[in-house]
């Protein structure tokens, strides 16, 4: 049985984590908390980094920075996890679904623009597969109209839009470290901010409402309470657990491209024919072998293949069912249908991409999709 996903420890983990159990800190932001952000600072240049418990909270953090009014609107693709939306609800905000592009399921300016009224306060972006959404375009935009952007980058570590990381570009940025990510820690996610304008108060709401952080730094001479907040910040252990994985960042993205690579080198050009559409990365954009998958001309057509793998012991995937009509939002819905969303939602397939999946045992996926696409 090949499965979809296997979580991978690159080996180190155990150790740190023994480190921490002979440590004075335990709690959140330690040394191994510590290490995790300067290594992202330093090697994304990321202004201020935050590790949390989890990408939702960095979106709820996110949501929270945002400071939302009631009536305020927040733009959202549908076609994304249901914390890209959860998180801006629970601020009272209201969220307006927009429709995924035709080539990928990103969202675009055109997708964008006809939901945007003088209530729109934040456009809400996800990098789907970890390929960029186009940034110039998205960030013009949302400049005309005195937006902040907000990117979902979950899916995105060490992946670039015209040299630029992902989770840079936006106002605010969000990643995850859950098992089915590139990089993990079992749950976990962290906080980027790009803008100055919420360097400080991010640091206030990770940490309980409390300027806790600054008095660390020696900033202060006592802290206290000085705004709202919550318990954002993962205790070391997480940390500790994440830096093993992030010391082996390159040779994890390594094998992840390679086996995305004997995918596409096998299936490229053999499967159009039968209306099956392929990744597509834009000029503009990188790939971090976070995802491979494919997206069928219908609903049986997908139906068919998934059980035609599964026969051979081959677990596949769908992605996600539109958000704006999922059982808690539909009767809410109130605009265009979202034809790209809905046709993401019954035909895309994602295929097995894990640190361990032998070349041998790729290709052998990659031949079975082949017969299962023309059968
Ligand atoms: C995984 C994911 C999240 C949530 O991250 P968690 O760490 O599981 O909370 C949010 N958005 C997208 C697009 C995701 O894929």
């Amino acid at each position: 049985m090949i499965p979809f996903n296997k979580p991978y420890c690159s080996g180190r983990e155990l150790d740190y984590i023994k480190e921490v159990c002979g440590s004075m800190t335990m709690s959140g932001n330690g040394d191994f908390t510590k290490r995790c952000h300067a290594f992202f600072e330093k090697r994304y240049g990321f202004r201020k980094c935050l590790l949390c418990t989890s990408g939702t909270d960095a979106l709820e953090m996110c949501a929270m920075l945002c400071d939302l009014q009631p009536g305020d609107e927040v733009i959202v693709p549908s076609y994304t996890f249901v914390s890209s939306a959860i998180a801006f609800l629970r601020e009272g905000a209201k969220v307006v679904f927009a429709d995924s592009g035709a080539s990928n399921p990103n969202i675009t300016v055109d997708t964008i623009r006809p939901l945007l009224n003088e209530r729109t306060k934040v456009i809400v972006v996800v990098h789907y597969a970890g390929v960029a959404c186009d940034m110039d375009a998205i960030m013009a935009l949302a400049e005309e109209h005195h937006l902040l952007v907000v990117e979902d980058a979950a899916h995105s570590i060490d992946s670039f839009y015209k040299g630029r990381p992902l989770g840079g570009i936006g106002h605010l940025g969000a990643f995850s470290f859950h098992e089915t990510k590139n990089i993990n820690c079992g749950e976990g996610g962290m906080l980027v901010v790009n803008d100055e304008r919420f360097v400080r108060r991010s640091e206030i709401i990770w940490e309980k409402g409390t300027n806790r952080a600054e008095f660390y730094r020696g900033m202060v001479n006592k802290y206290g309470w000085c705004d709202i907040g919550s318990s954002f910040l993962p205790s070391e252990f997480n940390a500790a657990f994440l830096w093993a994985q992030l010391e082996q960042l390159d040779d994890i993205q390594g094998k992840r491209l390679r086996i995305w690579k004997i995918y596409d080198s096998i299936l490229r050009g053999k499967v159009e024919e039968k209306s099956v559409q392929l990744p597509e990365i834009p000029s503009y954009a990188t790939n971090n072998g976070h995802m491979y998958y494919l997206v069928c001309p219908t609903l049986e057509f997908r139906t068919r293949l998934m059980a035609f793998l599964k026969e051979h012991d081959i677990q596949t995937t769908f992605h996600y069912l539109p958000l704006h009509s999922s059982a808690y939002y539909k009767d809410q819905f109130r605009g265009e249908p979202l034809v790209h969303c809905d046709h993401y939602g019954d035909c895309l397939v994602r295929l097995p991409l894990y640190y361990e999946l032998s070349d041998e045992d790729a290709t052998r996926v990659a031949q079975l999709v082949l017969e299962g696409v023309n059968g």
